[in-house]
């Protein structure tokens, strides 16, 4: 029975980034809110937009529930314009049929 645990091999997990990095770099702060120090130079709005991406490429894997959903449709109407694509591209993956709906739709008042 030798259960070791592989988290060493990563390191810590940076919610902002999305990236395992070294323990060494986060600060003791940081570790505890899984910010990196890279990340924590960032302004508010920064880390912000960041950890937005960061999640919506979590949501890459597996299915959605309701409160997800809600949530990554909600950002694709975001008014940053890198997180409302990211998110769009995203949402197209989940809901291929709920693109072409739309295309379909707006397809007349367009010409
Ligand atoms: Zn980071």
């Amino acid at each position: 029975m030798s259960k070791k645990k592989s988290y060493r091999l990563h390191g810590h997990y940076c919610k902002i980034c999305g990236e395992y990095k070294a323990n060494e770099k986060f600060s003791g702060k940081g570790h505890a809110a899984h910010i990196c120090k890279d990340c924590s130079k960032l302004s508010a709005a920064e880390k912000e937009e960041s950890q937005t991406l960061t999640q919506l490429m979590n949501l890459n894997v597996g299915r959605l529930n309701d409160s997800k959903k809600k949530w990554l449709e909600n950002r694709v109407h975001d008014r940053r314009p890198e997180v409302s694509a990211l998110a769009q591209e995203i949402y197209n993956m989940h809901f291929p049929y709920a693109e072409r709906n739309a295309r379909k739709n707006s397809s007349e008042s367009i010409h």
